[in-house]
């Protein structure tokens, strides 16, 4: 088909002349009356050229209609039409390009307005019918005439809009669909009349008839174990929103529907992973701010998790800049197990210590200048509690600091974890600083 203008008017070369362009494209044809100049000479002389409301809703029919018919068709894109009095498009399929013309020529000149219902009504489709409730077989040729593929895309899109949950596949030849409401969706539109102007619930209270016909396999897996089906009930009760979890996020859902929270709890279960490209050496690396900034930032990913459980302002490892040398030798200690940090000390050294005997409430002794490692923080992931690696990491601070574990020195003021751990470690005192 060519494009081609029908002139309305008299004369066609004045430009006030309204005509009819028709214009192909790959899927159908746009059918557009041009106003534009008429309107112009009109509103000169004062006459207003709107369009009439039974004009303009006759329009509108026929482009509702003619849009589900070409998606029907298995058209993939989408329309766009302009509004106002100047231009009135259709976009139509190819059987109907001379019903269009004509209508548009009928309501433009004698203002008659039934070719263009007419025209409505032919393209419109039986959409009602084939949401209706129940487990049916469409049968292509009977019932529809696109591809099966093609018409159950469609018409999961109009279920959709319907707010249905359309449980359907297609056969060769078919389509088997089983409408139903959730009822979500339901109290939505039930709620909101003004949203949903007209809609009517079919499917809620649906029993299948006992002659119903029954879904034979048509592939899939578990397409069949529903039917017939009960829905789940829900109730409500007081959710334990508000509080925190374990880990330190709280338990309430956040804006990404607790992602964040659940990455976050997933790595204080089970440590920090490792990236592959980290050469590990042995179980346990010591990290200073000297150490390549991918340790570093290791330390600072690690030292995340403690900050969030205890809710404390800073993080116990801050070096994440250049290189750089610390009075105190500030360093981090980093077990690994099953290719995650599992355990963190974060420690320096420093020469202020009291003796204090691990007594509750017991006051300190007295002051001590010593050099000695000194314990900033400890954490262990979430999993891997109360199997000394606590312990473990003590020791090793210990170790290589060249001291005995009695010469450790902990941060005062010490949690009452880090009490437990130092009494089993030292049970006859400790340092505090
Ligand atoms: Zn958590």
């Amino acid at each position: 088909m060519s494009e081609r203008t029908i002139h309305l008017d008299a004369d066609p070369g004045d430009w006030r002349c309204r005509k009819i362009r028709v214009r192909p494209t790959r899927w159908y044809a746009t059918v557009e009356l041009d106003r534009d100049g008429y309107v112009d000479a009109a509103s000169r002389r004062g006459h207003a050229a709107e369009l009439p409301t039974l004009y303009s809703d006759a329009v509108e029919k026929v482009r509702g209609a003619a849009a589900d018919r070409l998606w029907y068709d298995g058209f993939p894109g989408g329309f766009v039409w302009s509004s106002g009095s100047r231009w009135v498009a259709l976009s139509v399929p190819y059987a109907e390009v001379e019903a269009a013309v004509e209508a548009l020529r009928v309501a433009e000149l004698d203002h008659d307005y039934s070719g263009l219902e007419a025209l409505a009504c032919r393209l419109a489709l039986p959409v009602d019918d084939w949401l209706a409730p129940g487990e049916r077989e469409l049968v292509r040729g009977v019932d529809f005439h696109s591809p099966p593929g093609v018409f159950l895309r469609f018409l999961r899109g109009k279920a959709k809009r319907s707010g249905l949950r359309l449980n359907g596949r297609a056969t060769a030849g078919s389509v088997w669909v089983r409408p139903t409401l959730p009822p979500a969706q339901k109290e939505l539109r039930e709620k909101l009349p003004g949203r949903y102007p007209g809609w009517v619930d079919r499917w809620s209270g649906h029993v299948a008839s006992d002659d119903a016909p029954f879904r034979p396999w048509v592939g899939g897996r578990d397409q069949d174990l529903s039917c017939r089906a009960t829905p789940v009930r829900f109730r409500t009760v007081l959710p334990p929103v508000g509080s925190d979890c374990r880990c330190g996020m709280s338990l309430k859902e956040d804006w990404n529907s607790g992602r964040e929270h659940a990455d976050h709890h997933a790595a204080w279960t089970f440590g920090v992973r490792v990236a592959k490209n980290l050469g590990w050496l042995g179980d346990l690396a010591v990290v200073t701010t000297q150490s390549p900034i991918a340790w570093r930032k290791l330390a600072y990913k690690v030292a995340r998790m403690p900050q969030k459980e205890n809710h404390y302002d800073f993080r116990s490892w801050s070096h994440i800049g250049e290189p750089e040398e610390t009075e105190d030798n500030v360093r981090a200690y980093l077990l690994k197990a099953n290719g995650h940090v599992i355990g963190y000390l974060a420690a320096r050294d420093t020469g202020h210590h009291r003796p204090w005997d691990l007594v509750d409430d017991s006051p300190y002794g007295d002051a001590d200048d010593t050099l000695r490692p000194q314990i900033s923080l400890v954490w262990v992931a979430g999993a891997y509690r109360r199997q000394r690696v606590g312990a473990t990491l003590v020791k090793a601070l210990a170790d290589d600091f060249g001291s005995s574990v009695a010469e450790v020195s902990w941060s005062t003021p010490i949690s009452e974890s880090g009490t437990q751990l130092a009494r089993r470690l030292s049970p006859e005192g400790i340092w505090v600083s």
